[in-house]
């Protein structure tokens, strides 16, 4: 029997009654992570990883919350169910279900590269195993994260040497805490955007070390001049950039791969960043698992199911949800 099911409000878990990072309101939610397209208002009851608990509570309020320490299970109907580390943001989790001896594994959106904010990916064995395929294509490889942080040093360096504020446009969630934490803060001033600020406090109250950044009134002009500012996707072209002048602007995405997405959004650089697997990622955490059967959800799925059946030989097949509207989402499609 299926362990987990589509339905109409999200993925169902029959043996146990309950939703994992269901889209429409129900009574009990296990939710993998703070984006908005996995953890939404309206539900009764909320379970979640313990480390993403001030996450969950800045995005979504005074929601009934229960948390769980990763690798804890707990018995519930009769369906054995732990979080595991999916190291996508702070706090998100994989959920392993345990029940008539099986073990299905719904991965949520995950990274497999550790960084600074987050608890690693960790494989779980199971016999079925529930993925996402944001970047789902062989064209998608990350380069390692040194170089990368090294190459907006370097950018933000030869601005500031120019008198130019650096604008780093970036998600607000776990893309914004990453890159801070992967900056040399010795360069100059760093500013953070009103909607990137208070998800810095969270990581910081959860123990992660993110250099200082201060609020853009906090820095006087001649600092700005040299400052790297994280704001969101949202602030591109706002009233709120003026203040910088004649600023250089960059954009850090997944996405910043394609060319095609650098110039639809018209920034001077693109760096390539994702809190998400890269192709041969996603292909190393699918083998990990060792399962036989493999539903894949949002994102480039039909390539990557193709990829599974033909190739590894595996049980593969779409499962349709309505992941995928916030974090790291295709430039031009819906951002
Ligand atoms: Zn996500
Ligand atoms: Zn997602």
């Amino acid at each position: 029997m299926a362990l987990i099911v589509a339905r109409p409000q999200g993925l169902y878990c029959p043996a146990g009654d309950f939703y994992i990072d269901p889209w429409r309101p129900v009574e009990r939610a296990v939710i993998t992570h703070g984006h908005g397209d996995h953890a939404r208002v309206g539900h009764a009851h909320y379970l979640a990883a313990a480390p993403g608990a001030g996450v969950l509570r800045a995005r979504l309020g005074g929601i009934s919350l229960e948390t769980l320490p990763y690798g804890t299970s707990i018995l519930h109907h009769g369906v054995r169910l732990s979080l595991h580390p999916a190291g996508h943001v702070l706090g998100s989790a994989q959920v392993r279900l345990e029940h008539g001896g099986e073990v299905w594994v719904a991965s949520g959106d995950y990274k497999v590269e550790a960084d600074a904010t987050c608890a690693p990916f960790e494989p779980v064995r199971c016999n079925a195993f529930i993925t996402e395929s944001t970047f789902g294509l062989p064209i998608y490889r990350w380069q390692p994260q040194a170089a990368l942080f090294a190459q907006i040093n370097d950018w933000w360096r030869g601005n500031a040497a120019q008198g130019r504020t650096s604008v780093l446009f970036c998600y607000a969630l776990g893309k914004a805490q990453r890159i801070l934490a992967g900056l040399d803060p010795a360069i100059g001033p760093l500013v953070a955007h009103g909607a990137v600020e208070p998800l810095n406090a969270v990581y910081r109250t959860a123990g992660v070390a993110l250099p200082p950044t201060r609020s853009v009134a906090e820095v006087d002009p001649a600092g700005l001049k040299h400052a790297l500012v994280l704001a969101p996707p949202s602030a591109q072209n706002s009233p709120w950039l003026r203040r910088f002048g004649d600023y250089a602007d960059a954009f850090a995405s997944g996405w910043m791969q394609l060319r095609g997405a650098r110039r639809r959004r018209a920034v001077d650089r693109g760096f390539v960043v994702s809190d998400h697997a890269d192709w041969p990622g996603l292909l190393t955490a699918i083998a990990a698992t060792g399962a036989e059967r493999v539903f894949v959800t949002h994102g480039q799925s039909g390539p990557l199911v193709r990829w599974l059946c033909e190739t590894e030989g595996l049980a593969a097949q779409t499962l349709q949800t309505e992941y995928g509207d916030e974090d790291d989402t295709p430039i031009g499609v819906a951002a």
